[in-house]
């Protein structure tokens, strides 16, 4: 009897360590969390239920034992000065009022204050201070050695870089590295436009970021670092707050919302106004932090090994209910791709009805393993649009149907596409298939694009169903007499609407490039073309000088190509040129043209400028930066050490060698 009980724990503990190093790896190393974390910590708190019951059973590598998981191999790897810990985690308050006792327990002759803060959803960073300057920044790893990621910390404009004299010599800091929702939302829309996957949360997205290997593109992304806790000896304070003060005295971003509370009951009046403020907040959270404010009682405390006993992390439960997956729609895009949306079984879920939610491509749904009928997980986090996490297997009925990712556009039935490396299909049919006809419309006229207010989508479905448009071009040669027999048309809407067309030509090249609706060309990119080619050069471009350019990948070179080798496309680029649309190159935020058309690189490590400000100077004068030498190369800028280029550079007698102070003379900078 015994033996088969503990056989079974076993063989549980076994599935259950295995399922959550899973779990972290996906969490940790790859940042593609498959579980909620309440799901997470359900298994893991049946873990440990099971080891303490079955003690010699728990094993040395067990997931109970250790802090997410080790770094990745090819990281630099560094040893942290102070070890970083995780947080044990309550879920109501009667978690709380048990710690209270423990600590109570160490503690009986003083009453025990707290600090509380909010739990940031973000990934842990460590930085480290010598002598008053910023020395490196590593990630929490597995709380012992974390990945060096000091360059992208850089990136935080919030990071001092060097703080006031009176400092202890050495110190480490830590807090929380985040993407506010609002840059989470902008970098999805633009991978979005861009066909790539989108990223799952602002936090996974956080911590991929700090891990990415090019500095300029982890700008881009606009990282945030919230401070929370200083590290060392001999540091000069008494009490957490007095740390934070300090922290915040130095220049350290410490967001304004901890509080001071005396006592537990105004720890619960904390957690009850944050849970229920938690939406307006411009970043995600996942709960609160409850700290022992009294340094020295921390001190008494100490710390388990994995979490100090001083601290505790309450954390809110992500609102998350089941449904039934009733049916999949397959909606075509504008560009044509096809965005598969569940249906679901209409279901309350923080206090609005949530009936459709995005299944993102085919992969989404086979990563799931989801089947019509199934009974899935919805979620929401911080974010607007609700989330198919996953199913409960457990409630799989045989009746559950597979899914069959349609062959044919359900809209006019050509065979769909899937290019390679791209995550979703399309339909080819774009001058034929109607979502793709109207859509092409539709983001014309929108608000991003040529912004024609008084032209909406039932006008241009009308539009469309009278013949009158066929293409955007169309728009331009509409008149009153074509207008006013339309339903609903009166003189004065109809002159509104001729009107907002007419404006469509003061609008700058940028949009208007942007509105033609080139596949994978968002406003970003747009912006950029706009910048470099006129008109006539995108005409006969070629896919390895858009890439000369930067920040346009591959793909989206050659949509663009593909979109000017359209004899159609073409025509329509044509018409609208010829009814007087702005083509010019955008000279917006160019301070002068003195290096028109010159093209630079720069090699071996600057000492005047960063890379992101010499970037930022070719491109305000009118230049036109190269990624490698090549007789298109006009100059080569060489700073320190310059290595391999530059010897490729003495080889072309028509590359200029220039110093930094040779080119910041020649933009007239001194
Ligand atoms: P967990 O990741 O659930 O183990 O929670 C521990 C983590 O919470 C720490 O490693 C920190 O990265 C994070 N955290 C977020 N906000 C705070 C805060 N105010 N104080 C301490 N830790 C925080
Ligand atoms: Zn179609």
């Amino acid at each position: 009897m015994e033996n088969s009980q503990e056989k079974i724990a076993k063989e549980k503990i076994q599935a259950l360590s295995q399922e959550i190093h899973l779990h972290n790896e996906k969490y940790y190393n790859l940042d593609n969390p498959s579980i909620s974390d309440y799901a997470f910590d359900q298994l893991l708190k049946e873990l440990e239920a099971l080891e303490k019951q079955f003690p010699h059973l728990k094993t040395i590598d067990s997931p109970t034992q250790n802090v997410g998981k080790k770094p990745v191999e090819s990281a630099q790897i560094t040893l942290h000065k102070n070890k970083m810990y995780s947080l044990s985690n309550s879920y109501n308050f009667q978690d709380l009022e048990l710690w209270q006792e423990r600590i109570q327990k160490n503690i009986p002759e003083e009453s025990i204050e707290y600090f509380c803060e909010l739990k940031y959803d973000g990934a842990s960073i460590n930085l480290l201070y010598q002598n008053g300057n910023f020395t490196r920044a590593l990630t929490r790893g597995d709380g012992i050695r974390g990945e060096e990621v000091s360059q992208n910390i850089l990136t935080i404009p919030s990071i001092p870089r060097k703080i006031e004299p009176d400092f202890p010599a050495e110190f480490e800091i830590r807090g929380e590295v985040m993407l506010t929702l609002e840059a989470f939302e902008k970098l999805n829309k633009e991978r979005e436009e861009n066909g790539l996957e989108l990223y799952a949360n602002p936090r996974n997205t956080a911590s991929g970021s700090l891990k990415l290997l090019d500095a300029t593109e982890v700008k881009k992304r606009g990282l945030d670092c919230f401070l929370y806790h200083v590290s060392g000896e001999d540091l000069p304070f008494k009490t957490h707050e007095h740390m934070l003060d300090w922290a915040k005295n130095k220049g350290f971003n410490v967001p304004n919302t901890g509080k001071h509370c005396s006592d537990l009951q105004s720890v619960k009046e904390y957690i009850d106004h944050w849970e229920s403020q938690r939406e307006n907040l411009p970043f995600e959270i996942d709960g609160i932090v409850i700290k022992v404010n009294s340094l020295n009682h921390q001190n008494i405390l100490g710390y388990t090994a994995k979490a100090p006993r001083w601290a505790m992390a309450y954390k809110f439960k992500t609102e998350r209910v089941s449904t039934a997956l009733l049916d999949i729609e397959y909606q075509v895009g504008r560009t044509g791709s096809i965005t598969p949306v569940a249906i679901l079984k209409p279901v309350d879920l923080g206090g609005t009805t949530v009936k459709r939610a995005s299944l993102h491509n085919e992969d989404f749904i086979s990563n799931l393993d989801l089947k019509i009928g199934d009974i899935v997980y919805v979620e929401k986090g911080g974010e607007i649009i609700p989330k198919v996490l996953g199913v409960d297997l457990s409630r799989r009925s045989s009746d559950c149907k597979d899914v069959d990712f349609p062959k044919v556009c359900p809209s006019c039935g050509s065979e769909l596409i899937k290019a390679q490396g791209e995550a979703n299909h399309f339909c080819p049919n774009s001058m034929a298939c109607k979502p793709q006809v109207l859509g092409r419309l539709v983001h014309f006229v929108s608000r991003k694009a040529l912004n024609m207010e008084n032209l909406g989508q039932e006008t241009l479905e009308l539009l469309l169903k009278e013949n009158l448009v066929k293409a955007y071009p169309d728009l331009f040669f509409l008149t009153k007499e074509d207008l006013l027999p339309l339903d609903r048309m009166a003189e004065k809407s109809v002159s509104n609407i001729l009107e907002s067309i007419q404006k469509a030509k003061s609008m700058p090249y940028a949009k208007v490039l942007f509105a033609l609706g080139i596949r994978h060309v968002g406003e970003t990119v747009s912006k950029k073309l706009a910048q470099h080619f006129s008109i006539e050069d995108l005409k006969k471009i070629s896919v390895s000088q858009l890439l000369e350019i930067g920040d346009i990948g591959e793909k989206i070179a050659q949509s663009i190509v593909d979109f000017f080798a359209d004899p159609i496309y073409l025509s329509w680029v044509e018409t609208l040129q010829s009814v007087g649309l702005n083509f010019e190159v955008s000279t917006q935020n160019k301070l002068s043209s003195v290096l028109e058309n010159a093209s630079f690189l720069f090699t071996g490590k600057l000492a005047l400028f960063t890379r992101d400000m010499a970037k930022e100077m070719v491109e305000q004068y009118g230049g036109r930066l190269l990624s490698s030498v090549s007789p298109k190369l006009d100059y080569l800028v060489i700073g320190e050490s310059p290595g391999s280029k530059l010897t490729k550079a003495k080889d072309i007698p028509s590359i200029q060698i220039l110093t930094e102070t040779q080119f910041l003379e020649k933009i007239g900078k001194i």
